[in-house]
């Protein structure tokens, strides 16, 4: 048996889409991590993968039945649009159909040049490749869709940064890599016939259901504004700040992908931002919803002349689109503000919504926020804290706020809110406090400690903080003593001087 039954649907379907290619072989191949929960899922023989792991995933033995591609993109990065993008490093070597019948990709990052690597290397180092398995583990294990890390493989060579370090490979599994540049890319060579290929391979990837719908293209458009907006609102709810939501690094499938300069907020600040390329702030956290809505206005912009065709001929057939397209977009706001409202009731400890007031809920959550910022008060503990006062204890609350005093006039407001969902048959004080250690984490991947466990990792040759730091942020939800440290912010003065790369 094939160590991957590959059936690879955008190389069979999508000719001229894509440039066939090969991964680089790397001199000393040596396996770093391989997810073997993950090799269950897709329903791989993890046992024979370990046999072969560290050729097969540094590159060096393609596996029978891939067909390594790197796919074509095009992409605005911070708001400048490159018409040419593409796999610079990577290779999608093909898909597999999981243990759900769901399709997922199988990709390489980090595999050596190919024709859209410019100026670059076409590799990756250690440092980088483990930061995306932390950070992609710890957002699946919060619930949030993501692409997620397979394996990663050390080569042997140096790779050379600001400073030289140690080479990888990622292998990455994505419900697919179809992104807003991939549909830019053809949009922007005026190649209709081609962007419209890609809406009928990208619906009959995420959303069959349309497959037979005359008006797909714009039935694509709405449903990845959806996904979108509940991905976006999950971030917000964790605090995640992606770091560079080019359109490039936006996906159809919803999933977050491009675990590049991104960083979970500690001290709650709307205008948190860490990458040291992001002087504007344009992806900082609170922009994160505009941002997404900007550039699902640029997919919009590449389905224009599909949505036009169905009405007609000339400007007013063109017109029509736009005002559909505009509907979507102008109504991305109050999808993303549902999620993000649902997602904070939850955290609350208050019901869904139906007899309650949208408006007023709203106003709870951003009086809470407005706190946390006025005393820089930790996102995750705040929000973890106040399930313990739902449970009657503010003590560890309290803690939290140099000012707790300020505290006390929200608390009893939240307090009546909580009293109306009792009254109409809403959990008692338990229920509700359990609930919200569901809807709250109590570790996410901490700056520090994703630093640390990579520098020993990378530098020392140490996996030990990797692993487990990777172990404890498998049950984010659940509070473990043993665990407490993971649970700790960085030192203040740590935190003010936090800086994430990119391309690295
Ligand atoms: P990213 O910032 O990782 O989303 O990458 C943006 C673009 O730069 C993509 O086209 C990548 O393939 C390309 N790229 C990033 N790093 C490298 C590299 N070291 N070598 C070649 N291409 C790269
Ligand atoms: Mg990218």
């Amino acid at each position: 048996m094939p160590l991957f039954p590959f059936d690879n649907s955008y190389a069979r379907d999508l000719p001229g889409f894509y440039v066939p290619w090969k991964p680089a072989t790397v001199p000393q191949p040596r396996l770093l991590y391989l997810n073997l929960p993950l090799a269950d899922e897709l329903g791989l023989d993890g046992v024979a993968l370990q046999a072969e792991a560290a050729a097969v995933f540094s590159g060096n033995s393609v596996p029978e039945g891939a067909q390594p591609i790197a796919q074509a993109y095009a992409g605005h990065q911070f708001g400048g649009f490159s018409p040419q993008l593409g796999d610079g490093r990577a290779l999608l070597l093909g898909e597999v159909i999981d243990r759900q019948g769901r399709r997922r990709d199988i990709a390489f990052k980090g595999s050596g040049r190919t024709p859209f690597s410019r100026g670059g290397d076409g590799k990756a180092a250690v440092g980088p490749m483990l930061r995306e398995v932390l950070v992609g583990e710890a957002m699946h294990a919060l619930g949030i869709a993501t692409t997620r890390a397979l394996a990663v493989a050390a080569t042997g060579e140096t790779v050379m940064r600001e400073l030289p370090l140690p080479g990888a490979v990622l292998t990455r599994v994505a419900a697919s890599h179809l992104r807003v540049g991939t549909f830019q890319f053809y949009a922007a060579r005026g190649e209709l016939d081609r962007v419209r290929q890609l809406v009928d391979y990208a619906v009959q990837r995420h959303d069959p259901a349309l497959a037979a719908a005359p008006d797909r293209a714009l039935g694509l458009l709405r449903a990845v504004a959806a996904r979108q907006a509940g991905l976006i609102a999950q971030w917000m709810n964790v605090g995640f700040i992606h770091g560079v939501m080019n359109t490039d690094n936006m996906t159809l499938s919803g999933e977050t992908i491009d675990y590049g300069p991104c960083a979970f907020m500690e001290a709650y600040h709307p205008e948190a931002v860490f990458s040291s390329i992001d002087h504007g702030g344009r992806y900082a956290y609170a922009n994160q919803p505009h941002i997404a809505r900007w550039n699902l206005a640029r997919l919009a912009e590449t389905l224009l002349p599909l949505m036009a065709e169905l009405h007609g001929e000339g400007d007013p057939a063109m017109q029509r689109a736009v005002d559909e397209a505009m509907a979507v977009i102008d109504g991305f706001p109050a999808l993303y503000e549902a999620q993000l409202l649902a997602g904070q009731r939850a955290k609350l400890g208050l019901a869904a919504a139906g007899s309650t007031d949208d408006t007023a809920d709203a106003a709870l959550a951003a009086d809470w926020l407005a706190l946390l910022q006025q005393q820089a008060v930790d996102f995750t503990l705040g929000w973890r804290r106040l399930a313990d006062a739902a449970a009657g204890d503010d003590a560890a609350l309290r803690a939290l706020f140099a000012e707790p005093a300020a505290l006390q006039p929200w608390l009893a407001r939240w307090r009546e809110r909580c009293a109306q969902d009792a009254a109409r048959g809403g959990p008692d004080s338990a229920g509700r406090a359990q609930a919200m250690r569901r809807a709250s984490p109590w570790l996410i991947p901490r700056n520090h400690q994703v630093e640390a466990a990579l520098t020993a990792a990378s530098n020392n040759d140490d996996p030990g903080p990797f692993n487990r730091l990777l172990q404890a942020l498998q049950r984010p939800f659940d509070e473990d003593p043993a665990l407490a440290d993971y649970a700790q912010p960085a030192p203040a003065e740590v935190t003010a001087g936090y800086q994430t790369y990119c391309g690295t």
